[in-house]
């Protein structure tokens, strides 16, 4: 038997290689290029399944995120290095939309992400895409949701809810949702610090907001975005938006009309007759059938019809990686109806509703 080494010394061959051998400076780099290292590979992980998936899934579609931060506010990454994750992901497009100005433009510029914004207003955040001049609030919700309008700006109302891990909402902010104009863009899911995955408790309540806002007959058109305030948690949850040319005008316009499904993993497509989802079925004597797809190369577990703020339908998947549903429009279906999925891994997907019945 081989002597118990009484000096606590590294074996022989391995002499130096021990981290604290290393200078103070390495060690420091490495304490954050390894988190980082971890995070590319997630998200290297979740852009192979995508393309997995996209090769069984017939609707062309582009993937992007509408919420991020840096250091030019309240982030921890460098414009740099949230690109270099952006690209690791697969994503086609990233906003970064730091808060109080408009600072991080020029490098955004150079390593091709677009520009938003995220100054606070009365009761909510105001999410504001497309905007190319700061957007000082007057803490008004209504007056500033109108400007950023006016100005020709996109507003999105961010994590409508709360956010992880501390903050609940409170009834009248709540209530505030219900008195904006319609149809708006708000989020489903929201990643705040979090890394791997994006949906929360948080993301839940927002679901049921979202449900209890559809069923009062108000058109909102649902986003998932990462509001990461680091390079770890980008690409975690995004936006599948019908589009096939990737310019800032075109998304722009497809995210306004609720062309688009929120997902961290599954894709979605749902259409009642010729009406696609974010849009309205006129007449319903002569809707055509409901038709879904749902795919996950990961294998899905679940997927969900909801309709008027309830689940109607539910098809266990067993891991099945393609779902393929045509039905005609069930008569309980009165105000929207819309589709979700739960992949294997827990990683959900929604659609945006198809509209029914007068606005
Ligand atoms: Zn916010
Ligand atoms: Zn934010």
């Amino acid at each position: 038997m081989k002597k118990p080494n009484p000096s606590h010394e590294v074996m022989k061959p391995y002499k130096g290689k021990q981290t604290m051998h290393q200078s103070k400076s390495a060690r420091e780099e490495r304490r954050w290029q390894k988190p980082l290292e971890y995070a590319r590979h997630v998200m290297e992980d979740t852009a192979a399944r995508v393309d997995a998936s996209r090769r069984l899934f017939p609707y062309r579609f582009l993937r992007g995120d509408c919420h991020a931060h840096t250091q030019h506010s309240d982030g921890i990454g460098t414009v740099a290095e949230m690109a270099e994750m952006v690209r690791a992901a697969g994503l086609d497009f990233q906003y970064i939309t730091d808060h109080w100005g408009l600072t991080q433009t020029p490098e955004c510029k150079q390593h091709g992400l677009w520009v938003g914004q995220e100054p606070g207003t009365e009761y909510h955040h105001l999410g504001i895409l497309g905007l190319r001049s700061t957007f000082e609030p007057e803490r008004n919700l209504l007056a500033d949701y109108a400007r950023v309008k006016q100005m020709k700006g996109v507003p999105f109302i961010p994590h409508p809810a709360g956010w992880w891990p501390r903050k609940v909402y409170t009834a009248a902010q709540r209530q505030a949702l219900f008195t904006l104009p319609a149809p708006f863009l708000m989020e489903i899911i929201n990643g705040a610090n979090m890394i791997g995955k994006a949906f929360d408790y948080t993301d839940e309540a927002a679901v049921e907001v979202w449900d209890e806002l559809l069923t009062a007959g108000r058109q909102v058109h649902a986003m998932g975005n990462t509001d990461s305030h680091s390079p770890h948690g980008i690409g975690t949850v995004w936006n599948g938006v019908w589009a096939s040319r990737c310019d800032e005008a075109t998304i722009l316009k497809r995210l306004q009309a609720g062309r688009m499904f929120v997902s961290e993993g599954p894709l979605l497509h749902l259409t009642v007759g010729s009406t696609g989802m974010g849009s309205r079925v006129k007449d319903r004597r002569q809707a055509g059938p409901v038709k879904l797809t749902v795919v996950d190369s990961r294998g899905l577990l679940r997927v969900r019809l909801v309709a008027d703020g309830r689940v109607r339908r539910t098809w266990h998947m067993d891991g099945e990686p393609v779902m393929k549903q045509s039905l005609t429009l069930p008569r309980y279906a009165r105000t929207y109806i819309r589709i979700e999925a739960i992949a294997i891994d827990g990683k959900r997907g929604y659609t945006n509703p198809v509209y029914l019945g007068r606005p």
